[in-house]
């Protein structure tokens, strides 16, 4: 490729200037890709080869009632319908008491992975014996973090095969998400390793499969505030527990279950400025922890309440990555009003579980396609060129119509505009 070598070495401006040359793109091109750029300088320092910041849309999830306090909850997200379904999923936990939330532990784990074992119980027993010198070399690899009163708490050596084994390292990060952190402790420790027990290293690395991080939110509703039309309370809630159950038993729901969970949960991951890529990965492993991927959420009838649960890792922080660096997430911590990251957890669990419970509600009442469908044909008219004042015009006729593919979106705006 043409212009390319070296490419993160040139200023922002001679990458654009490749661009336009090389891939022809043109002023109107070049104008939007600096419109949407607020800061090279700050993009240049967060990634390689910038060349513009990509847009989501940011909207606000209402009715969050967590532990007796109500947020406003910042989601960004590309997907129509998302923000709706988690703001009416809080109201019908609102009818309840809110969501209660726990977190028993907040400590993050790292492995240092030990290959070529020879006398695997002998390697095990000395590691047992020097712990507490792991532990201290640990932490002298991060010292500011055991003055703010975290740092290295445990390790346990893991066998993994006849010549593998893990030594998994728990570090309270305080406010941090703690990844950088850790990989440095892991590999002052993983060298410690090497020179006095005389041990191969393959790697060292935090592992995404947090469960020393989980939060567990519950909830409970009246039945009666799920009536809708035909449908009473008691029906209702009866199907969103039979709804929860499928996914416990199968695969093929269980992930599109849990694929509505993670809507909420990443939209408000980006939104504060966490890793989502860390949250996807930790859910879906926890997911599978007995064997068998299953639906992260229960709900079951109790009575005349509908009782709802859900716990996960969600190994958050309030500090560090971009977290301080990007304008829009110092705002949008501003606004969730949270005061740490165990807070910031609890909240974002609550819309996993609140997002889920709209959608098993609408799946099992209208089906999704009636709320979803009206958010989508927003999108649809957008993307065939509707202006904004044609957009709620060109839907209400698709809805009328009963159609919702472009051919016919298109039909019908040049019949608009002819009108
Ligand atoms: P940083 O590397 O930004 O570190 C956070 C830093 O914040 C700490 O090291 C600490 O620095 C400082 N800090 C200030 N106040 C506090 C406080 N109260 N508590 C704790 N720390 C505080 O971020 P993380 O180590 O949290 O790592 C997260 C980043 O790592 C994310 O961007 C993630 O995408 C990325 N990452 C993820 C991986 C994965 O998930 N597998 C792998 C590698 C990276 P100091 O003590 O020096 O002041």
């Amino acid at each position: 490729m043409r212009g390319f070598g070296k490419y993160y070495q040139k200023s922002w401006e001679e990458r654009l200037a490749i661009l336009r040359d090389t891939y022809r793109l043109d002023d109107e091109d070049l104008a939007q890709i600096k419109h949407l750029t607020s800061d090279p300088t700050l993009g240049d320092t967060m990634i390689e080869n910038f060349i513009t910041e990509y847009e989501i849309p940011e909207g606000l999830a209402i009715n969050y009632v967590v532990n007796g306090q109500e947020y406003l909850v910042p989601m960004v997200t590309e997907e129509p319908s998302v923000i709706a379904a988690a703001s009416n999923g809080a109201r019908l936990v609102k009818a309840g008491n809110g969501f209660h939330a726990e977190i028993k532990t907040r400590l993050m784990l790292g492995q240092i992975i030990i290959e070529n074992v020879t006398e695997m119980e002998e390697l095990v027993q000395q590691i047992e014996q020097q712990k507490n010198h792991l532990l201290e070399v640990a932490n002298q690899a991060h010292p500011s973090i055991v003055k703010r009163g975290g740092g290295a708490r445990w390790l346990r050596s893991r066998v993994l095969a006849d010549d593998l084994l893990s030594v998994d390292l728990a570090v309270d990060v305080q406010e941090a998400m703690g990844a950088n952190m850790l990989n440095t402790m892991l590999e002052k420790v993983a060298s410690e390793i090497q020179l006095t027990l005389h041990q191969d290293i393959l790697m060292s690395i935090l592992s995404n499969y947090a469960t020393e991080s989980l939060v567990t939110v519950k909830t409970e509703i009246p039945v009666k505030a799920l009536s809708k039309g035909q449908i009473s309370g008691k029906q209702a809630a009866q199907k969103i527990q039979q709804a929860s159950r499928l996914a416990q038993l199968d695969q093929y729901r269980a992930t599109t279950h849990n694929k509505g969970i993670m809507n909420g949960i990443d939209a408000v991951a980006i939104a504060s400025g966490n890793d989502w890529r860390a949250l996807e990965a930790g859910a879906h492993s926890y997911a599978a922890r007995d064997g068998h991927y299953r639906g992260l959420s229960q709900w079951k009838v109790a009575g005349e309440s509908l009782v709802g649960e859900m716990t996960l890792p969600m190994p958050v922080g309030s500090v560090g990555g971009s977290i301080k660096i990007v304008p829009l997430v110092k705002i949008n911590h501003k606004l969730m009003q949270i005061k740490n990251a165990r807070e910031l957890a609890m909240i974002i669990v609550s819309v996993g579980l609140g997002q889920n419970l709209a959608a098993l509600y609408a799946l099992v009442t209208d089906g999704i396609q009636r709320g979803h469908m009206r958010l989508q044909l927003k999108s649809l008219a957008a993307s065939i060129g509707a202006t904004p004042t044609e957009i709620p015009k060109l839907v209400k006729r698709l809805e009328e119509k009963g159609v919702r593919d472009s051919q016919n979106a298109k039909q019908i705006l040049e019949e608009m505009r002819k009108d």
